[in-house]
């Protein structure tokens, strides 16, 4: 089945955490309070490249990160095998991450409804796949990784950060809205601007690199 969704909101969802393995270190415990590593921690060695560039090159980025510098807010980037997900916050059972859905976001308000940390699901496998399949190069899946980064990061999770809860929501487009109006995108563009990595005007995959490869 082929890739379907850039970004689902996990909103209705509950995020947890796969028991600590050798791949996936990052637990909630330690996603919540201060530790080295800063405000986005992940264990892929990968996206951490693609994070550290975009850092680097981005002062909207830069910006925005630097009021959580010091908190114990967090971002925590990681993989879909790192993850389980539920339907509803008590269901008893958890599944695995859809596996054609390439990102997901998802904020784990606390019992007293403050945002501290934020999941971001980057389905890094599913896309390297893609992008072997239509023998693109190592750039053309960064550009990818980078503007599906740019989407999850600094147009859902650092709103939520900022704000502290729920209000923080940043929305991708409704039905029938003009996509380049709706929040995410609008944030999304921006960074992409800094970066030269196009302009954004749609909801679906065509603003990957990967859709011009079929
Ligand atoms: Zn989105």
């Amino acid at each position: 089945m082929p890739p379907t969704l850039v970004c689902i909101a996990l909103l209705a969802l509950s995020v947890v955490m796969m028991p600590a393995s050798a791949l996936a270190q990052v637990s909630l415990a330690s996603a919540r309070y201060p530790a080295a590593g800063g405000t986005i921690t992940t264990t892929s060695e990968i996206l951490q490249g693609r994070l550290d560039e975009i850092a680097r090159r981005s002062s909207l980025w830069r910006d925005a990160l630097g009021p959580l510098q010091g908190t114990d807010r967090r971002v925590v980037v990681v993989t879909p095998d790192q993850v389980l997900v539920k339907d509803t916050p008590d269901a008893v059972s958890a599944e695995t991450f859809a596996p054609t859905v390439i990102a997901a976001v998802s904020p784990l308000p606390d019992i007293d409804s403050e945002v501290r940390t934020v999941v971001v699901v980057v389905n890094l496998a599913l896309l390297e796949r893609v992008h072997r399949s239509r023998d693109s190069n190592v750039a053309e899946l960064y550009w990818d990784l980078d503007r599906i980064l740019v989407h999850e990061i600094y147009g859902h999770a650092l709103p939520y950060l900022l704000a502290g809860d729920l209000s923080g929501r940043c929305a991708d487009p409704e039905p029938g809205q003009d996509a380049s109006d709706a929040c995410s995108i609008r944030r999304e563009n921006a960074v992409r601007e800094e970066l030269r990595l196009g302009r954004r005007t749609g909801y679906g995959l065509e603003s990957l690199f990967l859709a011009r490869l079929r």
